[in-house]
């Protein structure tokens, strides 16, 4: 049986998620419920309720019957992306996501692949679709034009360790989000704890596939610098070619009571940077907006 995805929006080009230029596929649906999200209406799945028609200012969406149920359908060509849908939805989803075979994306890939170096699965989670992404990646190798495009994940680490076993023989490295040290401080922001987080990302390096570990930086909320040395020594366990990237909490895209949390400066993250390098961690990224 043919996979199919549910996407939220794909990237045709890319050079900030893996190395390179990369096309870039953010799936629909999380597991996470982070508080810090930038991207909420990513996290749950539509429902087709239809409670968002009324706000499309330019009749962009229907509600149609199909095999007896409800569903949305989302014309892109009137679609002026004013997101005001988005804000309607109830649910934090969103009716412009689109299904794709495998087939439709590597007849994508095929025009573009002149232009990459790489593909990159995102979400929300994109692990929870990971037959597709399995299917995916194997169809890529298989083919003798597209073979030499990497294979990557962006993911927050919630897999499981036997779900990263699966992919391995087809995946050629993983970002993954560490949002903090201390499982409650975990759980507080994303509704989960962190110990598959911290297992995967040491699966993954000892097989040479971890391209990059993320950390959101929140002031006050995060406790990446009250628990300096604890993450500087785990991070230090990491191979030397694994980037370190430190990220500045920012107010964009946020809702709700994280809106009301201090946002990180361009100091805070340079200081942050500075007690990992003074614990012995190599190999860190600061975000581009402040270099
Ligand atoms: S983003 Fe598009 S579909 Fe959504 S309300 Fe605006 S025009 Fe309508
Ligand atoms: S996007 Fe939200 S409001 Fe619109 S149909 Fe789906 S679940 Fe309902």
């Amino acid at each position: 049986m043919t996979n199919i995805a549910v996407v939220n929006q794909i990237i045709p080009f890319s050079c900030v998620d893996g190395p390179g230029s990369r096309l870039v596929i953010f799936m629909q649906g999380c597991n996470y419920r982070c508080k810090s999200c930038h991207n909420p209406h990513t996290i749950d799945l539509c429902n087709n309720c239809g409670d968002c028609l009324p706000s499309c200012p330019t009749q962009a969406l229907s509600l149609i019957t199909s095999n007896n149920k409800p569903q949305v359908i989302w014309n892109e060509a009137l679609c002026i992306q004013c997101d005001l849908c988005l804000s309607a939805c109830p649910k934090q989803s969103s009716p412009k996501t689109q299904r794709y075979s495998v087939e439709q994306l590597l007849t994508q890939l095929r025009q573009q692949v002149r232009f990459l170096n790489g593909i990159t699965i995102s979400g929300g989670e994109a692990s929870l679709q990971l037959p597709f992404i399995f299917e995916l990646f194997s169809a890529i190798k298989a083919d003798d034009e597209l073979a030499h495009l990497t294979c990557m994940l962006d993911s927050n680490g919630s897999l499981s360790i036997n779900g990263w076993k699966q992919l391995l023989p087809v995946l050629d490295g993983a970002m993954i989000d560490l949002k903090s040290w201390q499982q409650d401080t975990h759980r507080f922001i994303t509704g989960r704890g962190n110990h598959r987080v911290i297992n995967a990302i040491e699966l993954l390096a000892s097989k040479g596939k971890l391209h990059e570990v993320r950390l959101l930086h929140i002031p006050g909320i995060s406790d990446f610098d009250t628990e300096i040395t604890a993450v500087a020594n785990h991070l230090k366990t990491l191979p030397k070619k694994v980037r370190i990237k430190l990220n500045a909490f920012q107010h964009h895209g946020v809702t709700g009571a994280a809106l009301n949390w201090p946002t990180c400066s361009e100091a805070q993250i340079k200081q942050l940077a500075t007690e990992l390098t003074q614990h012995g961690v190599i190999n860190i990224v600061l975000p581009s907006p402040y270099l």
